[in-house]
């Protein structure tokens, strides 16, 4: 019995899937306490971050992986990101950079906010992209980061943005994931950025029906049923966007355990994140056939 256990139990932590959940899991667990920018849950949270870039083999910029930063007023406020790289074979001068924070509202008491889909979810797609892309040499070379202080005001991309690991110019495209575990209230996950990419738009659409593709606006033009979200500045994708940079955003927007602490890895579906990454794969595929030059078309 113990063997047949042994085989099944490694088939299950072998699938993408398994991980996906098992990353979530950890980063969302009690001890992390809401990774709270500042906090002993968020050192904890980088450590195993960092800990998998090592195992993958990234490369670091000036020899860490933790990229420290201030911010606040009067600067007094103290993030990281944690920062890894792969070079590219075919475009290594141009650089696709993937973002996810970390960071969460840490604790109240005895309430934890675990934010397993917020943004655990976001940094186990970003950890299981590293993995599948460090396998052969990508096209791209790509930056991975798993920003801190996003959710006090997108520091952690502010911070790389004004003083990047390679020059801007070099940065093609931002690929930016935050809450992809569940559905939002709309059962949906939405992809913005895209637009300026309809040939994406058409091949994800035979595939994932539950995507929602949104017009790239700003506040109070969205959707109808949307009408004041403001996509470009939701989450990490924003400093990319205000600094020219074309961005691909895979994310929900809201749903009934958002920023509660009833947002736990309980209530992520497993189905769904799997659909997800899915999703997410196939962007990276397509766009790893694309040149440069033509994904900087205007959105
Ligand atoms: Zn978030």
């Amino acid at each position: 019995m113990q063997w047949i256990i042994g085989i099944v139990g490694c088939l299950f932590i072998f699938s993408a899937q398994a991980q996906l959940l098992k990353d979530i899991q950890e980063l969302s667990a009690d001890n992390m306490q809401g990774r709270k920018t500042g906090s002993d849950g968020t050192e904890l949270a980088r450590q195993f971050i960092a800990q998998r870039f090592e195992k993958l083999q990234l490369g670091a910029f000036n020899t860490s992986y933790l990229q420290m930063f201030n911010y606040g007023f009067g600067q007094h406020k103290t993030g990281t990101n944690v920062v890894g790289y792969q070079r590219g074979c075919t475009y290594p001068e141009h650089y696709i950079v993937v973002t996810a924070h970390y960071d969460h509202l840490g604790n109240e008491g005895k309430n934890i906010f675990h934010g397993a889909d917020d943004n655990a979810s976001g940094v186990a797609a970003l950890l299981e992209l590293a993995s599948r892309l460090s396998e052969r040499c990508s096209a791209y070379s790509y930056i991975f980061i798993a920003t801190d202080a996003e959710e006090n005001g997108l520091y952690g991309s502010k911070a790389f943005v004004s003083s990047p690991s390679v020059p801007l110019g070099n940065i093609t495209l931002n690929l930016n994931l935050d809450m992809i575990g569940r559905p939002d209230r709309r059962g949906r996950l939405y992809l913005t950025g895209a637009k300026r990419y309809p040939a994406l738009i058409a091949l994800l659409a035979q595939q994932f029906s539950y995507l929602q593709y949104l017009p790239h606006r700003g506040p109070g033009q969205g959707l109808r049923s949307l009408p004041r979200y403001d996509w470009p500045n939701a989450s990490d994708h924003g400093p990319f966007h205000r600094a020219g940079i074309p961005y691909l955003f895979f994310g929900g927007q809201d749903h009934r355990d958002y920023h509660t602490p009833n947002d736990t890895w309980q209530n992520i579906e497993p189905e769904f994140l799997e659909q997800a990454m899915q999703a997410i794969w196939h962007t990276v595929q397509w766009l790893e056939q694309q040149a440069p030059q033509s994904l900087q078309a205007p959105n």
